[in-house]
């Protein structure tokens, strides 16, 4: 058995969770659920980033201690997660007092690659981020997201130094040592690698109060990257405890517009670190409402509560992991996902469990055991590959099989000529058949599942409701 460590990444939580965090859970949860049925022992990370002055800005407008705002906000996203069926076993708040010990001890093990240096460029306030004179040009000196013009910035920070690691994380992204999803991606990032300067890690304590004091130095508070990137290992007890049980993670999700982050300025921590870099990273795309961006002022944003309330988890789950793609960007809109509900889960899968249950119990059949279920090889290949969708989609045309098969084999017309050996033989057919299929289901729909498998023992029985009622 194995052991196995795969990250999410952690939301800053100056907002509400939204449909594009359910994806990064829902990808490392299928991902987890699939490392177990392997025999995989796995540990799987969520948590919250906490500090910078925009969440001290919003504590501050809301007239309550930031403390105060920080827990009750965390505490969204965890309630969130555990709406979307998804089980991890540990999460970080980077203002635990551990982490922040934790981090500091990092900053002083990697000194040799930090050095204080002027900065004297472009600064987005809404961002909470350094603009380089390229953006800055790109983008006519105004913020896309925030349609504010950028601050011109002068003051002292510590800076890493990425110069130290090029070599080697070109190296591992190229050797797939460090394996980067969509491989598409991978072009853009060593671009990206080679254009990359030596990275702002601090700030003035003047300019950034909420965040882990630089240690040694107590005019210079740490700026987002080392404290956020570090989670992944301070989760582990890193530096105190040897990782090496868990570490390298198996693989890390993130989304597409935070991957250049978790390519270029995380491997260079780790590297400094003597650490091994993550086996995979794989990032996602983004969810558009109709094919347009979600956003508060054009009033188009799909509250994921919403959704989780009306339909439910699996339905939920079904949605986001089967019609949602696992790299590109996606959409959604109401009507694709009650047609999705209504043609696919309802039909294709609660008809057919219903409809081969009744089946059952009428003809009096009964498996005399059940068959012990191997995952078949090109739904693992899909799966290993962190395809996942594809995998789903595999795994649902073999449910639309069954159907068919139902259809083609009229077990009613057995059962009214009275041939009941070969009505048994091909209830046991179609129901063995259901429990291969039930098996790769698992991961995607473990509450679904886990009724199937219950529903399909020795002695069958109907469910008392349908699995998915039609809306
Ligand atoms: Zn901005």
């Amino acid at each position: 058995m194995g052991k196995v460590y795969i990250t999410t990444a952690i939301p800053y939580v100056n907002g509400v969770p939204h449909v594009g965090h359910a994806v990064d859970y829902l990808l490392a949860d299928v991902c987890a659920r699939y490392q177990k049925q392997l025999g995989n022992e796995v540990r799987f990370q969520a948590g919250t980033d906490e500090h910078g002055s925009k969440i001290w800005q919003k504590a501050k407008e809301q007239n309550i201690p930031v403390e105060e705002y920080v827990a009750a906000n965390s505490k969204k996203f965890q309630d969130f997660i555990s709406k979307l069926g998804v089980e991890y076993t540990d999460f970080v708040r980077t203002t635990d007092s551990d982490h922040q010990e934790r981090v500091q001890k990092i900053w002083e093990k990697i000194k040799d690659h930090i050095y204080l240096a002027k900065y004297e460029g472009w600064y987005c306030s809404g961002c909470e981020r350094f603009i380089t004179d390229k953006e800055y040009e790109e983008n006519n000196g105004v913020c896309p997201d925030h349609q504010k013009p950028y601050e011109k910035l002068e003051e002292e920070n510590y800076y890493l130094k990425i110069s130290d690691f090029k070599d080697q994380i070109r190296d591992a992204i190229e050797s797939h040592k460090m394996l980067i999803l969509p491989e598409f991606r991978e072009k853009e990032i060593l671009k990206l690698l080679e254009e990359s300067p030596d990275v702002s890690i601090s700030r003035p304590r003047s300019q950034l109060t909420w965040g882990i004091p630089v240690p040694g130095d107590d005019n210079q508070v740490m700026y987002v990257w080392m404290d956020a990137l570090s989670n992944y290992i301070t989760v582990l007890s890193y530096p105190d405890e040897d990782i090496s049980n868990w570490w390298p993670a198996y693989a890390q999700f993130v989304g597409k517009d935070i991957l250049r982050f978790h390519a270029l300025i995380w491997p260079a921590i780790l590297l400094a670190l003597g650490l091994e870099l993550p086996k995979t990273l794989s990032s996602h795309g983004m969810i558009l409402a109709n094919g347009q961006k979600m956003s508060k002022s054009i009033g188009n944003v799909i509250d994921p509560l919403e959704v989780l309330e009306k339909h439910g988890t699996e339905a939920f789950r079904y949605y986001f992991l089967r019609h949602v793609d696992t790299f590109a960007d996606s959409d959604f809109t109401w009507e694709k996902f009650e047609d999705a509900y209504n043609n696919e889960l309802a039909n294709d899968l609660g008809n057919l469990v219903q409809r081969l249950s009744t089946m059952c119990k009428k003809n009096n059949f009964s498996l005399n055991h059940v068959p012990e279920i191997k995952l078949e090889k090109e739904y693992c290949d899909l799966m290993n590959e962190f395809r996942f969708k594809d995998a789903f989609d595999f795994a649902w045309e073999k449910v639309q099989a069954i159907n068919k098969k139902i259809d083609d084999e009229k077990p009613w017309a057995l059962a009214k000529e009275g041939n009941v050996e070969k009505l048994n033989q091909v209830l046991s057919g179609l129901v063995v058949n259901l429990l291969e299929v039930n098996e790769l289901l698992k991961p995607f729909l473990p509450e679904t599942s886990a009724k199937i498998a219950e529903i399909f023992t020795n002695e069958i029985m109907p469910p008392a409701e349908p699995l998915f009622p039609k809306k």
